[in-house]
């Protein structure tokens, strides 16, 4: 067991600086220390036609063509749902490691108050439910606040918004709440049907793109 798998608490960062990082979609930079949470997860990991450094590490026989996206391809995940590339713990492409691994960010379920999967991606969620954030400012608690209430709200409204559970994973529900939160902080007035057009319309432009 590694000291992160003991720890009660890891400190997550300011959450208005984590959560316009984010938003700017700065590469992510997490204190994971000798979590790997995520390679043992069941993920598959996406992999850029142009990303040459990680074709070339990662062997064909892992990789196979991403469904519906001929510029990518897919690694999978053994039967522990372990990344292939995953030995004795350790990442051993790390320096070459795809895009996908380098903007991977748990702390997106932690600030939206969800967890990341089911039974699968487990190691994900424990280590999700120990992330702490700071607030500093007052700013820092009204938009955690308003991200909650982004993700409440895209919950309760799944069949307006036209999503349904097939279409929006943890990760798509978390990312969404990211984009749309703003309309939910305290100073703005939008009708609910207004919110609901706003939603949508993030979400085809991210799912268009
Ligand atoms: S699960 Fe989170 S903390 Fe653990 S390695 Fe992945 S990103 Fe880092
Ligand atoms: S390529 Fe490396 S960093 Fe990415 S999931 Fe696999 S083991 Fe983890």
């Amino acid at each position: 067991m590694s000291k992160n798998d003991i720890a009660d608490s890891f400190n997550a960062g300011p959450f208005s600086l984590w959560l316009r990082n984010t938003r700017a979609g700065k590469d992510a930079d997490v204190p994971c220390g000798s979590c790997n949470a995520c390679c043992r997860s069941s993920y598959f990991i996406q992999i850029r036609a142009d990303e040459k450094t990680a074709l070339q590490a990662i062997p064909q026989v892992v990789r196979f063509p991403a469904p519906g996206n001929t510029a990518s391809q897919v690694m999978g995940y053994d039967e522990q749902g372990h990344c292939p590339m995953l030995q004795q713990g350790r990442c051993r492409i790390y320096a070459m490691r795809p895009q996908t691994c380098r903007e991977y960010d748990c702390r997106i379920f932690a600030a939206c108050g969800i967890e990341a999967g089911g039974a699968e991606k487990q190691a994900v969620n424990t280590r999700v439910a120990q992330w702490r954030f700071e607030y500093p400012n007052p700013q820092d608690e009204a938009e955690q606040q308003a991200l909650r209430t982004a993700v409440e709200f895209i919950q309760l409204h799944r069949a307006a918004l036209s999503l349904d559970q097939g279409t929006l994973h943890p990760t798509q529900l978390a990312l969404l709440a990211i984009e749309v939160f703003e309309v939910f902080l305290p100073e703005q007035s939008l009708a609910e049907h207004d919110k609901i057009v706003h939603i949508r319309r993030i979400f085809e432009r991210a799912s268009n793109s």
